[in-house]
């Protein structure tokens, strides 16, 4: 039987497995957690709208078929030239491999920036942002200094206007229950680009941006972050934001594993695939989601967990065929629309070329994370993982 290797149990990885399970073809998969992250839905977990363990679930009970067999380590290493992927407890041979390891974090040489800012990116990322602005209030309760209360969000992307929804939403609680004025705390979403949600058509970015400004968020474009030290923010104009807490959101690129094992990337570090998702320096090696460099229309793809599950479906399907010696199939990647949440009611966003916002968008939402437990094993999942998307 061929080895296959999948490296990282993420959007792209799991749905390469659940493919190749189908397929009966047997794998191995490389993960340094030994479970999945639903990390679309982080934004709620540092906002505590659940406990944030909800938002992981072990890999072994996505894949329940015998022949597959589930190893966590940290992959340190692909070596393309004795076809191995390395891992800090042990290598990992394949004939075919497949590269989900996704994406790290962008921080544009700004200086101060990787180490005074926090990053929503994990399980364990998201519970320390949302511990962190909990000490952050505290601690104003104690010496009274009004910048405990300033959250800075860096970035007006998907994960900075959904993290700034879903926080504003849980400060009169915080508020509440620290004894806390609810006209104190500020939330300043700072973005260097013109415009916020880029992903979205220019009317529902406006709706966005007057939501979320109805709730208190102050959205600041055009603003640029040159400098951060611990608990400041400097911008381009020369203002200095006092902040007791400052989240990243504003870029990433992908695995830094990529590059140095030396596959040909593109400038964010995504190894170039062709139409089948093959690596173009090595056809043994199909790569997905944030690592891949797929051009469709002329354009690089977005890193976005939709066309990461649906490039790990195509390569799954793909390496099954190859071990048969059956033809592969070209990628076409379908945008079925984009939603963003703006905080535990409201939402935005375009689903199947349809734009929607309010309370409807925020229910489209709750549905795209139904129909991705279906995907990942049906109605099992969605049992073991009711509390994630219970509804307030
Ligand atoms: C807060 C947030 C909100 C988002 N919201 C949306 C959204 O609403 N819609 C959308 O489409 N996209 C969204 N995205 C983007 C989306 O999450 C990513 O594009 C998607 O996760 C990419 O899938 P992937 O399989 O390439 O990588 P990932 O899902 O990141 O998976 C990578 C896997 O590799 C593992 N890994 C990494 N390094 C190693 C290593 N050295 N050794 C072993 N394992 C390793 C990781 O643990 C992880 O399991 C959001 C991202 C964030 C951070």
């Amino acid at each position: 039987m061929a080895r296959v290797v999948i490296a990282g149990a993420g959007y792209g990885g799991v749905v390469a497995g659940k493919r190749l399970e189908q397929a009966g073809q047997t794998f191995t998969m490389v993960n340094k957690h030994s479970y999945h992250q639903f990390i679309t839905w982080l934004h709620e977990a540092a906002g505590g709208r659940h406990s944030a363990d909800d938002y992981k679930i072990e890999i072994t009970k996505i894949f329940r078929d015998p022949t597959c067999v589930v190893i966590k380590d940290v992959i340190i290493g692909l070596d393309r030239t004795a076809s191995e992927i390395r891992g800090r407890r042990n290598s990992y041979p394949y004939d075919y491999a497949i590269i989900a390891l996704g994406s790290a974090p962008e921080f544009f040489g700004i200086p101060g920036l990787a180490e005074y800012s926090l990053q929503l990116r994990s399980v364990e990322t998201a519970r320390q942002i949302h511990a962190h602005i909990e000490s952050e209030f505290t601690a104003y309760k104690t010496d009274g200094d009004r910048s405990h209360l300033r959250v800075v969000i860096g970035g007006a992307g998907l994960t900075g206007i959904e993290f700034a929804g879903e926080l504003i939403d849980w400060l009169p609680d915080l508020c509440s229950r620290n004894d806390i004025d609810p006209g104190l705390p500020e939330v300043q979403n700072l973005e260097a680009a013109p415009t916020i949600l880029p992903v979205l058509p220019e009317h529902l970015r406006l709706k966005a941006r007057s939501v979320l400004e109805k709730k208190g968020v102050r959205i600041r474009t055009g603003e640029k972050i040159v400098k951060v030290d611990r608990h400041t923010v400097h911008l381009e104009s020369g203002e200095a934001i006092a902040a007791g807490t400052i989240v990243w959101t504003g870029g990433v690129k992908a695995h830094p594993l990529l590059s140095v094992a030396g596959f040909t990337c593109d400038r964010r570090g995504r190894a170039q695939v062709n139409d089948f998702l093959q690596s173009i320096d090595d056809e043994r090696v199909f790569v997905v989601g944030d690592c891949a460099a797929f051009t469709a229309e002329g354009k690089p793809l977005p890193p976005t967990a939709q066309l990461a599950a649906q490039m790990g479906e195509m390569a799954g399907a793909n390496v099954a065929a190859a071990i048969r010696d059956e033809p592969l199939q070209a990628f076409h990647p379908k945008i079925r629309g984009t939603l963003a949440s703006l905080g535990r009611t409201a939402g935005v966003g375009v689903v199947v070329g349809v734009p929607t916002s309010g309370v409807l968008a925020s229910m489209a939402k709750e549905l795209t994370k139904v129909k991705y437990l279906i995907q990942l094993g049906g109605l099992r999942m969605i049992s073991r993982n009711k509390r994630a998307f219970a509804r307030e």
